[in-house]
């Protein structure tokens, strides 16, 4: 008999784990909550403008063509993922401009103009980067850890990249000005780690982007999502949009299925959760004792921050802003200080803007640009403001500062405006404490310390996503679900499948 699988959630984490299970050959459910699929990654449409709430730094392509080459698919027959040059415009209030890509002899005149001596540190910074990419991102992550042994066999490699040190240090041992710094090392924060707190085992992102580039799809990231939706629809698996799961039905050491808000009750051999970790024993599983213990015990570990992220249109086309740009402020260890500890919504900002129009001009009505500009804040278990109140005057200094230093004439172009916050990523989510990007990557909640892909005593509840290992961002999450899938098939006695260790023919490195 065909065995059964249920996915709650459609965020990147689900819709890879969905389109594994289906392609082999396990008749999956897919169940969402909401209208729209991609969780994080949602998409608001409003006036001819479309807005990416979340992912847009899509790195490590090969992960998602990968997804469609497993059925004998290809990834161009769904969706157009286009090079962005640079990576991104770093930006400091001194006025230093510093493009970063992978154009080594660019990087290395940008560098030089600074501080000659760190064009060599900058080199050993990246072979470091691409030892710690072969042992923790090719070799460990998309592997499950259940045990403790299975981090006892990788402690040798953690030990060589001195995993205990944080990024931030790591990139200090190898070049000195304090600028480069920050531009090697604010990275984690995409995936929600304070680079001064962060293993240096997220290093590797350098390599990672170094290898295989920075892409956007055509249409949006949103364009992406809707590409894994059709590919698990065309595989024949099942869609259930605007359907919250209200429970996980378990009794002696399994659980037999799902029961919808509407109480409908669905049966499955397995069950597997992209929803926010802490949410799903606390209130999936609140009825049962396992679903109590660990609510109890998580609530405990330290989460990511926030975010707080300003949709805006613009009615010119803003041909001088680049796709990504970081805002680097006056402050940088004591500001990361301030969100990560909780010290307060600070004065000064630190900000991420993504500028879709530059790469795509669909993204906004004919000569127009659309943005979002995001500053990472507190959770609300460090921070519990009302949001309904601080958010308007928040957003007001953001576009302030914005004007005055990026987008002269802001104000008067402005067409369009909506904000996600903290309580947004709360109940739009569902996550806890409206953290973006779950548990925060420490290393003391990686691997085997981090939510296990399967849990320890309902042994057919697996979990998938930011949450679990190797942890949040587009390549951890669908990473995740390939850990994942290659317990659920060896439980559900499915035939092993033989998948390659990272991707199978490439897309060619953006340059
Ligand atoms: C603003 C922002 C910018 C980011 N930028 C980047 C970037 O540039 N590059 C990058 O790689 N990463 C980025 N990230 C991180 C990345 O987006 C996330 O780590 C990743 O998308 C999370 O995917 P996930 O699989 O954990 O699922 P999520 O996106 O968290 O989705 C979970 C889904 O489960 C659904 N769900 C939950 N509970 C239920 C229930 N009971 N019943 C039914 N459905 C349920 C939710 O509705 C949701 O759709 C960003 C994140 C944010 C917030």
């Amino acid at each position: 008999m065909q065995r059964t699988a249920a996915v709650i959630g459609s965020g990147f984490g689900g819709l890879a784990l969905a389109i594994r299970l289906q392609t082999a050959g396990i008749q999956t459910t897919l169940i969402e909550a909401r209208d729209k699929p991609g969780g994080r990654a949602y998409v608001y449409e409003t006036q001819g403008f479309k807005f990416d709430a979340g992912p847009t730094v899509v790195t490590d392509p090969t992960c998602l063509e990968e997804l469609f080459q497993l059925s004998g698919r290809n990834i161009a027959d769904y969706v157009e993922l286009m090079p962005v040059t640079p990576f991104y415009r770093l930006m400091w209030e001194d006025g230093r401009v510093f493009d970063y890509s992978n154009d080594d002899e660019l990087l290395y005149r940008q560098i030089a103009e600074k501080n000659p001596k760190d064009v060599e540190g900058y080199r050993r910074f990246m072979e470091y980067s691409q030892g710690v990419f072969d042992e923790g991102y090719v070799k460990l992550g998309h592997e499950a850890f259940l045990d403790f042994r299975s981090m006892l066999e990788a402690a040798p490699s953690l030990m060589k990249y001195q995993a205990w040190r944080s990024v931030y240090s790591m990139v200090a041992s190898f070049v000195e000005d304090e600028q480069l710094r920050q531009a090697l090392s604010f990275h984690t924060l995409l995936v929600g780690g304070n680079p001064f707190k962060t293993s240096s085992i997220y290093a590797l992102i350098h390599a990672l982007e170094k290898k295989w580039g920075v892409w956007f799809p055509r249409g949006g990231t949103h364009a992406l999502v809707r590409g894994l939706l059709k590919l698990f629809q065309d595989l024949g698996g099942e869609v259930r949009m605007n359907q919250k799961v209200q429970s996980i039905e378990a009794a002696a050491g399994h659980v037999m299925g799902v029961t919808l808000a509407d109480g409908t009750e669905l049966k499955f051999d397995a069950v597997a959760s992209n929803g926010d970790v802490v949410t799903t024993y606390k209130e999936l599983l609140g009825h049962h004792p396992r679903g109590r213990k660990m609510a109890k015990s998580m609530m405990r570990r330290s989460f990511s921050p926030s975010l707080f992220v300003i949709y805006f249109g613009l009615k010119k086309f803003r041909a001088d802003i680049p796709h990504h740009t970081i805002l680097f402020g006056p402050r940088y260890k004591e500001l990361l200080a301030d969100i990560y500890s909780g010290g307060g919504l600070a004065d000064d900002f630190s900000l991420y803007l993504h500028h879709p129009t530059a790469t795509d001009p669909s993204m906004a009505p004919e000569g127009m640009s659309g943005f979002y500009v995001l500053s990472p804040v507190p959770h609300l278990g460090k921070l519990p403001v009302d949001w309904s109140v601080v958010g308007p005057k928040y957003a007001e200094s953001i576009l302030n500062y914005l004007e005055k230093r990026l987008i002269p004439g802001l104000r008067d172009d402005l067409v369009t405006m909506s904000t996600l916050t903290p309580d947004g990523f709360r109940t739009e989510l569902g996550a806890h404490l409206g953290s973006a990007f779950s548990l925060e990557p420490v290393l003391w909640q990686s691997a085997y310390f981090r939510t296990h892909n399967r849990d320890d005593e309902l042994k057919n509840l697996y979990f998938v996503g930011a949450g679990t290992h190797p942890g949040a961002g587009i390549p951890g999450v669908v990473g995740s679900a390939k850990a994942t899938a290659k317990l659920m098939l060896e439980d559900l006695g499915a035939p092993r499948p033989v998948w390659p260790s990272n991707g199978g023919p490439q897309l060619e490195a953006a340059q």
